[in-house]
């Protein structure tokens, strides 16, 4: 896995986040969720994250949602984990094959950021390192991406300490625009 030592890291969890997937009979539906192709593009043009996707679904999954996404963006993520790279949670978990996400083994934590819809993927000690989104199952007119890569590239592209300034960040993909 190749980390840039000049750039943070912006990991992305895909279902409920970026995209959402509906079970249809043996497959299922993937949709991109609204503003999301240009909050992504607007990231990867300022240069200032190596930018990744962190998944707990399993490789072919993960494959199948990325290549939708590839179809409408200007670039592919150069980090890409998926269910391997999770832990099963430590009790007590709703399901025994619920997951946590960690992020100490990939890097400085200062350094890590993970947008997620779920504070309960993340490890011990790494909560401030999830930036909380609104989790989304399809409605299409949700607007937690909209307008919002601005703020990601102001408060979190050069701070020395990402997880001072994220909870800011996540608290403008809660406002109602
Ligand atoms: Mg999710």
């Amino acid at each position: 896995m190749k980390v840039s030592p000049l750039k943070h890291l912006l990991l992305f969890d895909l279902n409920g986040t970026l995209v959402s997937k509906k079970r249809r009979n043996h497959t299922f539906d993937i949709t991109i969720r609204p503003y999301v192709p240009e909050f992504l593009n607007q990231l990867h043009a300022s240069k200032l994250f190596t930018m990744g996707v962190f998944s707990s679904a399993t490789t072919p999954t993960v494959t199948t949602i990325l290549h939708q996404i590839r179809a409408v963006t200007s670039f592919s993520f150069e980090i890409v984990l998926d269910r391997k790279a999770t832990v099963i949670r430590p009790p007590p978990r709703e399901k025994p094959w619920n997951t946590v996400k960690p992020l100490a083994k990939i890097g400085d934590l200062k350094r890590i950021i993970l947008v997620e819809d779920s504070i309960e993927k993340a490890a011990k000690g790494e909560h401030d390192n999830f930036l909380i989104v609104p989790s989304w199952e399809g409605n299409r007119e949700d607007v937690a991406f909209k307008g919002l890569a601005p703020h990601f590239i102001d408060s979190l592209g050069t701070t020395p300490d990402v997880r001072l300034k994220i909870r800011q960040v996540s608290m403008l993909a809660f406002q109602s625009k």
